[in-house]
């Protein structure tokens, strides 16, 4: 039998933690490079870092069982997972990508991306019927976020799977914003899952981390070739903060939603705040379609305010939440997404998907939600 998610986080599917060297209870950081040989042919099944870790591997087996799949490589960032999964696909292929991603995913497509000779298109992937009619006969994947960043659209997966049955695609899903403990897109049929570690999982801003899930054991050969190969792995240190982050990551989770959601009620009531995203609230458009296909609505808001010298004022008057890039951490942060994580995408396009002057996102922590509403108020005012 299975454990529960909240025990997998700490004892991973089948408990197997348990069995660490001198019965440690926390795993053991294996800060070496390499490994000692026992004999020709005989190794201890560890030969070197950049390949495998004792530490690293637990931390992968644990991310693997929390998304149901079956392997994962742990990789020095999100962005670094993310280029892992780009070298699966030849020049010539074209990825289909929903159009409001984070600017680092745009920017890495644009530039490092093109330059090996893939195509990417955007669309809004809220509508799959609009997917449909931008698949080629060169389109390889579809590359989803779901909530998107930062506009929160959500993307039935379940009907992205069928039109990557129908077209013989990859679904590969970006889950950083609702994390293994609310939605698991290989359930819905995704072939790849990419993680910022650096966010929910590792959920402290201490620590830069991110994951390649596959659910489909052909890829994993390929995979872990690749990993070996690119050297983009997550050092034994920043493993071990990993793990422990996670073992958390559940208590944190309904924390930072419980807060989030009193926090995009309290918002919906502000003079000057015009318009509020976040999944959780019923009146959002995605709510009914994320509640097929998750557990919950995570912790990112976005809101727009009426002028762009409210959102300045509120940038730099924000006392106890940060005015930060990222997200996810137990720490609150208010981002400008114009000038910071969406800096890098077209101006028209940003204009079309209202990353305005007047648009903030705003990762909610484990604070108590009255200081944080009590800091937005003056922020505000
Ligand atoms: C932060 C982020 C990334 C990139 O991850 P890094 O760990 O910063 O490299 C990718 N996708 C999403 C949704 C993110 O929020």
């Amino acid at each position: 039998m299975d454990y529960k998610i909240e025990t997998q986080c700490i004892h991973g599917k089948e408990g197997k933690i348990k069995a660490h060297s001198m019965g440690a209870i926390s795993m053991p950081i294996y800060q070496t490079a390499t490994f000692a040989h026992l004999g020709i042919g005989n190794s201890t099944g560890y030969d070197y870092s950049r390949e495998s870790n004792p530490t690293r591997e637990e931390l992968e087996n644990i991310v693997t069982s929390l998304e149901g799949g079956v392997d994962t490589v742990a990789c020095s960032s999100g962005m670094a997972a993310m280029m892992i999964c780009l070298e699966l696909f030849s020049p010539g292929d074209h990825i289909l990508c929903s159009d409001d991603l984070y600017g680092g995913s745009v920017r890495a497509f644009q530039t490092t991306g093109t330059r090996r000779g893939l195509t990417f298109s955007y669309v809004d992937s809220s509508h799959w019927e609009w997917v449909e009619r931008e698949i080629t006969k060169k389109t390889k994947a579809l590359y989803i976020e779901t909530p998107s960043n930062p506009t929160m659209k959500i993307t039935d997966l379940s009907k992205m799977r069928e039109l990557a049955d129908r077209y013989g695609l990859f679904l590969i899903v970006d889950n950083t914003f609702l994390t293994p403990y609310f939605q698991n897109p290989f359930a819905f049929g995704a072939d790849l899952v990419i993680h910022s570690g650096t966010k929910f999982l590792g959920g402290h801003n201490d620590t830069l981390a991110g994951f390649l899930c596959t659910s489909r054991e052909d890829l994993v050969p390929k995979i872990r070739y690749l990993y070996k190969t690119v050297g983009s792995c997550l050092s034994p240190f920043d493993s071990f903060l990993l793990l422990r982050g996670i073992k958390t990551l559940p208590l944190r989770m309904e924390k930072q939603q419980e807060n989030a959601l009193v926090i995009a009620k309290w918002l919906q009531n502000q003079e000057k705040v015009r318009q509020v995203y976040y999944i959780g609230l019923p009146e959002h458009p995605g709510h009914d379609i994320n509640l097929k296909q998750s557990r919950g609505f995570g912790s990112m808001i976005s809101f727009s305010t009426n002028t762009e010298a409210t959102a300045r004022r509120a940038l730099e008057g924000i006392k106890l939440i940060s005015y930060g890039e990222s997200l996810g951490g137990v720490e609150s942060l208010m981002t400008y997404p114009l000038l910071q994580t969406h800096g890098d995408v077209p101006k028209d396009t940003r204009e079309k998907l209202g990353i305005t002057e007047t648009f903030l996102r705003l990762s909610v922590g484990i604070e108590n939600v009255e200081d944080l509403i009590l800091d937005l108020e003056k922020a505000l005012s």
